[in-house]
């Protein structure tokens, strides 16, 4: 995307937001005209190319639009994570017709969720027992996903089962028949990202459902998947440290405390240097590996990963530093420093958890693997 396109597309999201996050924090939903209104310009899924009607955005110019709406809103921005990581799926997964068929719908006003995680599975997703059957033409999908973020929004659901000896994405309208839909109650943070848990009872669906025609390895449908949500989050991140940076800095400038300003004491001054390091560390980290996507390197696994452990690791500190600077003036829940420190707790957890994301780098430096 020019440039220009970019800075009407920041334009469109500071318009939509305005100073509502908290609100929508605290209500724990986004008004489905500003999902709809996203959607259809295709910026919720930037990445989507323009054969399909997207906006055909690189890694790096879709990182720094994600951040942007990271830096004013967690939980729209957790929106697009599961939107990209959706149409991401469908590219990468799908058969032509597939691509066809759905990439044009995510990125006209459709909105999307993909579904992994189960009660017993959730780092260890090779325990996960949803599964489809095939019966003639049709396939009959039966299990429960859990914690899907945007499943309460989604026309549209990307759910993994097991398929035979291996696994499957599947295509899920939200709506048929033996599909239910329950919100998770009162989520720590990002309340407003629409997650919930979803139940599939034997949901029958054309055998076109079926991503690329099923039977592939597990490993390779959540890697795949993972991949673009992990680069979406870490950017995401770094939109959070903007924020958290330029609320503490502006209050630590101003604010006197002992007749001078908070930022000429040392101690202040120390968290403002952890919260920069924090943000600098965290962009440089995931310019890195949007460049190993855009150019296709064999590296970029390894690159996300760093990016999003560096970043979700930085924002957790961060935000907890700048509510400690704030103090009292941030001590609410809708202040953004809150919600930072709130929603970059879940960041740990999510899309591969901190310790996941350790082993996978600890063997990367044992092995190279
Ligand atoms: P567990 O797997 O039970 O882990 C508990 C703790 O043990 C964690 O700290 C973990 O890091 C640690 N642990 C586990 N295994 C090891 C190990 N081998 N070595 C060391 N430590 C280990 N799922 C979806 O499918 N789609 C979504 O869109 C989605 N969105 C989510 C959004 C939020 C805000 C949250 C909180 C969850 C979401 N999830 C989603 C689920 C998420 O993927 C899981 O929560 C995550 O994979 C961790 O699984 P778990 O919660 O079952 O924790």
């Amino acid at each position: 995307m020019p440039e220009p396109a970019l800075t009407m597309a920041r334009e469109l999201a500071d318009e939509l937001i305005g100073g509502r996050a908290g609100d929508w924090d605290l209500a724990g939903r986004v008004p489905s005209e500003v999902l709809r209104t996203l959607g259809a310009r295709g910026l919720l899924c930037a990445q989507v190319p323009a054969a399909y009607g997207g906006p055909g955005l690189g890694s790096r110019d879709g990182g720094e639009f994600t951040a942007h709406v990271g830096s004013r809103c967690s939980s729209l921005r957790s929106v697009m994570t599961s939107q990209g990581m959706a149409a991401w799926t469908i590219q990468r997964l799908g058969g032509p017709g597939q691509r066809a068929a759905h990439l044009p719908r995510l990125v006209g006003g459709d909105l999307a969720a993909v579904g992994f995680s189960e009660d017993e599975a959730g780092s260890d997703l090779a325990a996960m027992t949803s599964e489809i059957r095939r019966d003639g033409d049709t396939v009959v999908l039966t299990g429960h996903k859990k914690w899907v973020t945007a499943a309460a929004y989604a026309d549209l659901l990307v759910i993994v089962a097991k398929d035979g000896d291996g696994a499957a994405a599947v295509l899920v309208p939200a709506t048929a028949p033996g599909v239910t839909v329950e919100p998770v109650a009162a989520p720590l943070g990002c309340r407003a990202a629409g997650h919930a848990d979803v139940r599939f009872d034997q949901v029958r669906l054309a055998a076109d459902a079926v991503l690329g025609g099923g039977g592939q390895p597990l490993p390779l449908l959540v890697t795949t998947a993972l991949a673009y949500g992990r680069m979406s989050v870490a950017w995401g991140c770094v939109g959070i440290l903007r924020a958290c940076l330029a609320a503490t800095t502006a209050h630590a400038g101003s604010r006197r405390q002992f007749g001078k300003p908070l930022a000429e004491h040392q101690l202040i001054g120390r968290h403002l240097a952890e919260l920069y390091v924090a943000e600098r560390s965290a962009t440089r980290a995931c310019e890195h590996a949007s460049d190993c996507w855009d150019a296709s390197s064999p590296d970029v696994v390894v690159a996300t990963v760093l990016a999003k452990h560096v970043s979700a690791g930085g924002a957790a500190r961060g935000a907890a530093s700048a509510v400690q600077v704030m103090a009292s003036a941030g001590a609410r829940d809708d202040h953004v420093v809150a919600r930072a420190y709130r929603d970059t707790k879940l960041m740990e957890i999510i899309e591969g958890s901190s310790e996941i994301c350790q082993l996978i780098l600890a063997r990367h430096a044992l092995t190279g693997s």
